[in-house]
Formats: structure tokens, sequence, C-alpha cells
């Protein structure tokens, strides 16, 4: 996983002395963590693979695709696994290990309700016509969050 610019930041120590032979204390500062380019594919191919098996489309918006794209990415980096990237977990290896925000999590596969509007079906005001996106679209959607 490299440091760079994307939506998903996590905070980390600064280790800067403050004064010499010391170290300052730790103070939290906000890093952007960028998931790795392999995730991102995975999961790129995976969301075209399952919006034409379920009948869904992308949003019309391709940067809401492309952020969950990339928070599922930056999951099966850090976790393991694609989890939901649209929810707030207490454990977050817990809910991995349940499988019900998996993606595609439960009430995707139960009742095509996908909340982070990555699947959307043809009904939807924000469906748009696509079932692809490439790796370009995403990082371009996403170059300056
Ligand atoms: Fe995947 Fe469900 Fe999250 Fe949609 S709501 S991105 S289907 S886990």
């Amino acid at each position: 996983m490299t440091l760079q610019a994307s939506p998903f930041a996590v905070a980390l120590p600064s280790l800067s002395p403050a004064r010499p032979g010391r170290f300052h204390r730790r103070a939290i500062v906000r890093a952007r963590v960028e998931p790795s380019e392999k995730s991102v594919e995975i999961m790129r191919k995976f969301s075209e693979q399952y919006a034409r098996r379920s009948g869904t489309y992308f949003c019309t918006d391709k940067a809401v695709t492309s952020v969950v794209i990339k928070g599922l990415a930056d999951h099966k980096d850090s976790l393991g696994a694609p989890l939901c990237p649209c929810r707030h977990y207490d454990d977050k290896a817990a809910e991995v290990s349940q499988g019900f925000w998996n993606c595609p999590c439960v009430p995707m596969r139960e009742r095509k309700e996908c909340h982070c509007m990555l699947f959307l079906t043809p009904e939807n005001d924000f469906a748009g016509t696509d079932q692809t996106i490439s790796l370009d679209e995403i990082q371009e959607a996403t170059a300056n969050m």
C-alpha cells in the first residue's frame, strides 16, 4: 500500500522531533492511503462482471463508481476481503468473517439493493447505461480527492 492522495484517509502519528534528541508528542496527522493498483483492478473487473450478471448499471457520475471501487480495493488490501466501504464498523475483521457486508452484500444479492450506488437497477434515477469502467476513468475521477 502506498501513501498518496486518495479519499481514504487514516490517522498516523507524527515522528518529527520538536527539539533535538527528543521526539515531539505524538501529534496525529492526516495521511492518505491509496489502495494497490492490483486490488483496484480486481475490484474493477469484479464490478463489471457483477453489473452484467445482476442486470445493473453504474452511476451516471462515474466518480461515485470510482470511489466505491477504490474503497472496496482498500478493504481488500487491508482486510483481505472487499468489505462494503460505505458503512461504519466497530470491528471490521469481525464483519469480514460474518460475510454479510462483503461485496456483493446480502441486500444486493437478495434484493438488488446497493446503498453505495455501485450497482443501480435500470429504473433508478441515477443509473447510467454503462456496465464498464476503465482503470483510467477510475484514476481520473479520483485524482483530486
Ligand atoms: Fe457492494 Fe453491497 Fe456495498 Fe453495494 S452496498 S458496494 S453491493 S457491499
